[in-house]
């Protein structure tokens, strides 16, 4: 599996490069946007992680002339925080996924595995998270069970996104914390339970089955219950 990295920052790139080598890829590394585009263009890649500023081009403009080639090679582009309207464009171009900064380098292999597992690119439907009747909207940034409209806060709205991505995942606290928080596990995992019981009473207390579920000890996990 051979993936293609471009990033600026010589920090972040050699760690990225470090760490993919060593979980078992192929990785070059280009470190502007010309660079990244012409490899992007003259390889065959398995996959591309593309920061969003770069010099020369940016992330978006190597995505779009991707694209119009032809070039389908799935995409995560790596963005700033809560630069909300970035993972919506990149999305919309075509990414596959996006990552903000700081992220996890596991967090980075998850979702890798899972782009390639999945071995098929962006379509309309992996901006539309939806298990049984609950639907969540990436683009529009919308929430719906049974039809019904949610509002959720900024952080729900993040909390939801994780569990849907991840659904039949058991979830630590310690990970909620990191991802939707950028916390670590000795902060304070209350702040956790309760964002997670302010989630149900929106998405589950009116609805059946009930879709978030604790699992003593472990954490939480968005899944349909088993049937009885
Ligand atoms: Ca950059």
């Amino acid at each position: 599996m051979k993936i293609l990295i471009v990033e600026d920052e010589p920090k972040t790139g050699k760690y990225l490069q470090q760490g993919l080598t060593e979980s078992g890829f192929i990785t070059n590394l280009a470190t502007n946007g010309n660079d990244g585009l012409y490899h992007a263009l003259s390889n065959e890649y398995d996959l591309l992680i593309l920061d969003v500023m770069l010099p020369e081009l940016n992330g978006w403009q190597i995505l779009e002339t991707l694209r119009k080639n032809k070039n389908e090679t799935p995409v995560i582009f790596l963005t700033a925080r809560d630069q909300v309207e970035d993972r919506v464009k990149g999305l919309e171009l075509g990414a596959d996924d996006y990552l903000i900064k700081p992220f996890s380098f596991s967090e980075l292999l998850a979702r890798i595995r899972s782009i390639l597992k999945r071995g098929h690119f962006a379509s309309p439907e992996s901006t539309n998270l939806v298990i049984a009747d609950l639907q969540l909207d990436l683009l529009r940034r919308r929430v719906s069970r049974s039809g019904k409209n949610i509002t959720l806060t900024a952080k729900e709205f993040s909390l939801l996104e994780l569990f849907m991505r991840r659904q039949g995942e058991v979830l630590s606290r310690a990970l909620i914390a990191s991802q939707v928080w950028d916390m670590n596990f000795d902060s304070d995992t209350n702040v956790i339970d309760v964002s997670v019981r302010r989630l149900r009473n929106k998405i589950d207390v009116d609805f059946e089955p009930k879709l978030i579920q604790t699992i003593r000890g472990m954490g939480y996990v968005l899944e349909l219950p088993e049937e009885i």
